[in-house]
This record gives C-alpha cells, structure tokens and sequence, in this order.
C-alpha cells in the first residue's frame, strides 16, 4: 500500500466533522475558518520513539498520547480545540500499527470534537509530530505572567502519578495490581484538562500545565510573572494508587516527576472557584504567591523542604 493509501484508509473521512473546515485531509492544504473576534491558540509536539516513549508502546496509547499532550497545552491557554495535523515518520507502512494508533487518536478527538484536518506521512524513524489549534476570546486567554503576590497556587487532579507509572513501566518499581494499572493509566493515557481551562477563563491570573514536573512547570509562571511561592508540600494532592504503592515520600515525585499533565494555575484570594459552573476536576490550594522570588516549599508544621530536582531523583540510591 503506498502513502496516499495508508492516509485514506486510516486518516481521511474519520472522526468529526466541523462546520469550520470547508476543505480538510485531501489537497494541498486545508481551508479553515477562525471564529471572528477570537484568537487562534496554536502548539506543537513532537514525541520521538526511544526519547518520548518507549519503543513498545501499545500504537492506541500513543496515538492518543500525541493529542492528550496537546490538548493539554490547549488547556492551559483556555482555549477551545479545533483542528489538528498529523506529521507521522514510519520506518514502514505498517496497517495493524496505523488502525491502531489512528483508533487511540479518534477515541480522544471525538471527545473534543478536534477534526484532523491534514498532515504528513514519511519514512524514517518512528516520530510522531501533532499540531493543534483552538480559539481563545482576545484578553481571555490564560497566560503565563499575571500571577500576582497573594493569589493562591492550586493544581487539578492528582499530582506523581505518571513518574509512578513510569517507574513501574521501566521495572524500577515493583507494584502491581489494579492500582499500579491505575498509575501506568495516568502514564498512558493522561486526561487534558480541557473544561478546567475554559472555566478558569477570567477567573485565574496565571496557568501552566504539568509536563516537566510541578517545580520546574510553576517556576514558569513565577519567573513570567517576577514573583516566588511558598507552597505546602503536606497539601499536595496525592491519589489513592500512589499512596498504595509503597513509594516513601511521595510527594517529593508529586513535585518533580513529569507527564501528570494537570493544570497549575493561580488565582485571586478572594476568587470564587465554583463560579462559570465550576470545574469539572478537582482543583486542590498548594500554596501562595510572594512578591519575594523563589520556591519556598516547607510542611504543614512550616519547616522547610527540599524538593528533588529531577523525578529520576526519587529512584536513585533507593529512593533517598
Ligand atoms: P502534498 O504533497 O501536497 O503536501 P501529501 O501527499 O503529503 O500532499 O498529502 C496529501 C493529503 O493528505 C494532504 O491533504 C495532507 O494534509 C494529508 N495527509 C498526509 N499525511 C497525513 C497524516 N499523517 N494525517 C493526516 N493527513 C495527512
Ligand atoms: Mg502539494
């Protein structure tokens, strides 16, 4: 089967279908309609097998893992997704791998009604590229620097889960079980936080999402917006599943494992959460924002903690 081929058998005439996409997967570009008055929110990713993921990743949980982590960022702009393209570098044209990976994309773009709307097949070693595009009302997108001293730092969900899981994926941590499954599900399959990102619109002053791990993905937001953080590690959100599995102080992979993918944002003390019909995910206060620069992590008796600076940390020299 040649390229054109493949691209018509598992890539065209899937999914949604938007009113905004007069020409999608077919010609030599796609024709799309930005909504009047918005602004078009655009990023990128590239995952490389053997640096972003392991080579033996199951196709479905990658091809839903390339839009999850973009979604993601989406989310962390407030922006509504759209439209997508897809740059796909194959060692060779292998259909059950394609159905497969273009299966765990079209799970996840159905639910956020994102339309593929063109992209790029080639050979070379597998990589997999996706762009992704959505709309932000112009002043109301969530940016990086307006975190201000007082507001409050939350986070959504639950933090260390993903590191867990891939420590338990990479055989560095002996844990099995529905719960461990729970853990390399997080890893896997991370929800976007979509809805939390669209009702924090107007609402948060500042939001990031976790990619890189909380400290490093906060400091972020701190130096955009030249401000510091005292943050309480005895409030860090942590699952059940992580509790479980026996990891000694888990919350030091809650504040430096990476691939959680759950907002941190910052909002005004005096904000009220539960406005725009509140969010769809649990939203937990880790901290507050200082005029004084710098992380200042401590517990909740208010002596001072030293986070790892790496998740890897956690695993070295076991687990001090
Ligand atoms: P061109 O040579 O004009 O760039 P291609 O032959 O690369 O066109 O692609 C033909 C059509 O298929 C285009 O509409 C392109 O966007 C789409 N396409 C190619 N690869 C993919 C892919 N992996 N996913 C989605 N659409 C794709
Ligand atoms: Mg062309």
């Amino acid at each position: 089967m040649n390229e054109f081929d493949l691209i018509r058998r598992y890539f065209a005439d899937h999914g949604v279908r938007r009113d905004d996409v007069p020409l999608g997967i077919g010609d030599d570009a796609a024709l799309l309609i930005p909504p009047p008055g918005q602004s078009l929110a655009v990023t990128v990713d590239t995952l490389h097998s053997g640096v972003h993921f392991a080579p033996d990743i199951p196709p479905t949980d990658l091809g839903y893992k390339a839009l999850a982590v973009n979604l993601s960022d989406l989310a962390a702009m407030g922006a509504e997704p759209a439209w997508a393209t897809l740059a796909l570098s194959l060692p060779q044209a292998d259909e059950a791998w394609l159905a497969a990976f273009a299966e765990g994309f079209f799970v996840l773009a159905e639910c956020y009604n994102v339309q593929l709307v063109g992209g790029d097949t080639t050979r070379g070693p597998l990589s997999v590229t996706l762009q992704l595009q959505g709309f932000v009302p112009r002043q109301k997108a969530l940016i990086r620097s307006g975190a201000r001293p007082g507001d409050h730092v939350f986070v959504t969900g639950s933090l260390g889960d993903a590191g867990a899981g891939l420590a338990i994926a990479q055989g560095r941590w002996g844990f099995a079980g529905p719960l461990a499954d729970f853990l390399l599900t997080r890893l896997h399959r991370p929800t976007p936080r979509v809805g939390a990102g669209l009702a924090l619109r107007g609402l948060a002053t500042a939001a990031i999402d976790i990619s890189d791990g909380l400290a490093q993905d906060l400091g972020h937001i701190l130096t955009a917006s030249g401000v510091g953080a005292v943050l309480n590690i005895d409030h860090l959100p942590l699952s059940d599943a992580l509790l479980a599995s026996g990891i000694d102080r888990p919350w030091r992979l809650a504040v430096s494992a990476g691939d959680d993918y759950e907002l941190c944002f910052t909002v005004p003390a005096d904000a009220d959460l539960s406005v725009s019909g509140g969010l769809d995910c649990p939203v937990t206060r880790i901290g507050r924002i200082t005029a004084e620069p710098g992380q200042r992590w401590q517990d909740a008796a208010g002596v001072p903690c030293e986070p790892p600076a790496h998740g890897w940390d956690h695993f070295a020299g076991g687990g001090a």
